[in-house]
């Protein structure tokens, strides 16, 4: 009996589920896992699932898919198009939508799992499924390890891990040393003085504070920061004020701060701090602002040597020039906390999505930013085959190869 992963990723993804509610996706997870045999734990780090699959002596190779969608509503017009809802942390009733592709990872590690076992008498070792939460949140990762996903189930030799991206189908990037940036997301609250509108001498009005320290943070990168050092600042929410003529107590500004090194992390950290108590202190704000860090996602660093080998084996297994180096991204990832924890080596690579025409097209009128919506976007549709079919190959291809 074979399962049948289209029908599992379309369901996926009509029915995504925020960070650290993913308890149907684990479930579905958890069943497949269990029908082909491996050891399933459920409930690690809240939502997370481990199944363990032994296949005689050798290395422990684990492979890990996060499971989490995202607060945005659904545009792609697809016919499994998700309108599901939820209560994201803050109490408030969101659309979810998998914008990030979570989904074509959970099903293409349900179908490589079952081509590995298919073919078990071709391997040895041990096999641990790490089917992760809340990867959104930057938290699912810690979360597994503080409830001792590195101590109740055999330790790595290696992570493996893949994300679906918009690169033609059929073409994988990857690339050693520093795959994504590090990130950490900041909430600051900026405090006044509220009062009436009207009478604007008499306080001490937090939204014109929080707009004068957005506009002063965004002078750190163009001009304090090396140009040949990345590093991004960005102001991602402002929340301040219920009515037209009632000046507010205080503002809240969401952070999402990103670099590739940790020397440029203490940088950046250390002059947001700097310009949000100046600003503060320049409006004469009757308390200094609080500044809270919500996650740390550490950079996603491939190792170099085990890159090399993956590299090699998806040319030899799948064809010649189908790896690329896409570049480092801006964008960050929780998966290396696994492979930092263990003092192992982490492999983390991007697979295609993008139907390779409409991605030529794009790239011909040069186009790609506006054409091809990435991850996150309410359009983000990767094209169902052969996306999840390369998807359940090159994690074969690459389970494989690190087993003995
Ligand atoms: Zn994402
Ligand atoms: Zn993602």
């Amino acid at each position: 009996m074979t399962i049948d992963l289209e029908a599992l990723y379309t369901d996926l993804h009509e029915h995504p589920e925020l960070s650290f509610q993913e308890t149907r996706t684990a479930a579905i997870g958890a069943g497949h896992l269990r029908d082909l045999g491996l050891e399933v734990t459920e409930g690690v780090g809240g939502t997370g699932v481990v199944g363990v699959l032994r296949n005689g002596d050798g290395r422990t190779v684990w492979l890990r898919a996060d499971m989490d969608g995202l607060p945005v509503e659904e545009l792609t017009g697809l016919p499994y198009a998700s309108r599901a809802r939820g209560l994201n942390p803050q109490g408030t009733d969101v659309p979810v939508m998998h914008a990030c592709g979570h989904d074509m990872h959970v099903a293409a590690m349900i179908g490589a799992i079952e081509q590995l076992v298919t073919t078990r008498d071709e391997w040895s070792g041990t096999i641990v499924v790490v089917m992760q939460p809340a990867e959104e949140f930057g938290a699912g990762a810690r979360a597994m390890i503080a409830d001792g996903v590195l101590t109740r189930f055999p330790r790595p030799d290696i992570v493996l891990g893949q994300h679906v991206t918009p690169l033609p189908t059929g073409v994988v990037g990857v690339r050693p040393g520093t795959q994504m940036a590090a990130s950490d997301g900041l909430t600051i609250t900026l405090y006044g003085r509220g009062g009436h509108g009207s009478r604007p001498h008499a306080t001490v009005d937090p939204i014109v504070m929080a707009a004068a320290t957005i506009m002063r943070l965004q002078g750190i990168v163009s001009r304090e920061i090396d140009p040949r050092e990345m590093a991004v600042v960005t102001v991602g929410s402002i929340h301040a004020g219920l009515k037209h003529n009632i000046i507010p107590a205080e503002a809240r500004l969401e952070l999402s701060l990103r670099y590739a090194h940790d020397e440029s992390r203490t940088r950046v950290l250390e002059k947001v701090e700097r310009v949000v108590r100046a600003e503060a202190a320049a409006s004469d704000a009757p308390l200094p602002p609080t500044i809270e860090t919500d996650h740390t996602l550490p950079p996603t660093i491939n190792d170099p040597d085990a890159t090399a080998r993956l590299t090699a084996a998806f040319d030899r297994e799948i064809g010649a020039g189908t790896v690329l180096d896409p570049g480092m991204f801006t964008g960050s990832e929780d998966v290396s906390w696994f492979a930092r924890e263990a003092g192992v080596p982490l492999v983390f690579w991007f697979w295609g999505g993008v139907d390779p025409a409409v991605y030529m097209r794009a790239q011909a009128e040069g186009a790609i930013e506006r054409d091809i919506p990435t991850n996150h976007s309410p359009f983000f549709a990767p094209l169902l085959q052969p996306t999840l079919r390369n998807g359940v190959q090159t994690l074969t291809v690459a389970a494989r190869e690190f087993l003995a």
